[in-house]
């Protein structure tokens, strides 16, 4: 779903689509990749249905507010058992879009409320594509979506990781040369 921004009339728009999942998924599982090896990974988030996504676009000059929510249902193990759990999710989200401007040194941090847009038109779905790539939970549980979990202990392989994940912290203290 890509509008041009001269496409937006002064009224606004408003515009309904879906993402696909196979871009989405992917785009999930790009984020998994450069987590470094030693802490502890994101589990596996799969949508199997695409979500839903309504939008209205609000345009002033080049500024592009664009509001909706997202809809859908991703599949991932619980942190605890590993069974598979399906959680729903509905993310409400604004996000102000700017032209990218043409030097470098002018790009501001973009975040989940600030973005750009190149050619004077917007990718609606690769915006919300990375709304709700952020909006995913760090650790999912079957008690969330009221199922009994399996195992209710912390895995030993848990505790390994968390240890892990310590000393990665306390090597870069160790790593200080003190003059
Ligand atoms: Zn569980």
């Amino acid at each position: 779903m890509i509008i041009k921004i001269s496409d937006i009339p002064v009224e606004g728009r408003d515009v309904s689509f879906s993402l696909q999942c196979d871009l989405l998924n992917k785009r999930i599982n790009s984020v998994g990749e450069v987590y470094d090896k030693k802490s502890i990974k994101p589990p596996e988030y799969v949508f199997s249905d695409p979500p839903l996504a309504e939008v209205s676009l609000q345009r002033q000059g080049s500024t592009v507010v664009m509001q909706g929510v997202a809809k859908g249902q991703y599949s991932s193990p619980c942190s605890r058992c590993a069974s598979n759990v399906e959680t729903p999710m509905s993310t409400k989200f604004r996000i102000v879009l700017k032209p990218r401007p043409k030097d470098e040194a002018e790009l501001e941090e973009e975040d989940i409320e600030f973005g750009y847009y190149t050619d004077k038109e917007i990718n609606c779905a690769e915006v919300v594509e990375e709304i709700v790539v952020l909006e995913l939970p760090y650790a999912v549980y079957c008690t969330e979506v009221g199922k009994e979990c399996e195992v209710v202990e912390v895995s030993e392989d848990d505790s390994a990781q968390e240890e892990a994940f310590v000393d990665e912290r306390f090597a870069v203290l160790k790593n200080i040369k003190l003059n």
